[in-house]
């Protein structure tokens, strides 16, 4: 519980965060020390929260809990699509022709820097990509891992 709430959506705190998350990592490996922190949480179910930032500014912009699929492709390569995203500002909706048909979407800007980082799926014509409402594409080209 008290791991989510260390993702605040306030962009003045992100080094509060930081350190938040630092204290609670050495004291849960307390008696090893000196092990390696991504390598060993990795994949184990751990709630630590796992931030993807804008590759420009840095800005918090989504967590690795809200990836719904990683097998999407954007503009340069691989994206990611996610439940949920933060610190972006959405475009104007356009129709636009992908890979699995025609979608609604809207690009979607970093709030810090405007730097396009990929897009919403406001709409999907085809049944099958109906799930994909409401949800976000993130490029990989243009997120980063942040300490993790
Ligand atoms: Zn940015």
């Amino acid at each position: 519980m008290h791991c989510r709430a260390a993702y605040g959506k306030q962009r003045g705190r992100r080094m509060e965060q930081q350190e938040e998350r630092s204290d609670r990592t050495s004291e849960r490996r307390g008696q090893t020390g000196r092990a390696s922190e991504s390598e060993s949480s990795w994949g184990m179910g751990e709630c630590g929260p796992r931030i993807y930032s804008c590759s420009n500014c840095r800005c918090h912009v989504a967590q690795h809990d809200d990836i719904i699929s990683k097998s999407f492709t954007g503009r340069n390569g691989r994206a990611y699509l996610f439940q949920n995203v933060v610190n972006v500002l959405v475009g104007p909706k356009e129709d636009r022709q992908l890979i699995t048909g025609l979608h609604t979407v809207a690009d979607i800007q970093c709030t810090e820097c405007q730097e396009v980082l990929g897009w919403k799926y406001e709409r999907a014509y085809d049944e099958a990509q109906k799930y994909k409402e409401g949800k976000y594409i993130l490029e990989k080209a243009k997120v980063m891992k942040e300490d993790w």
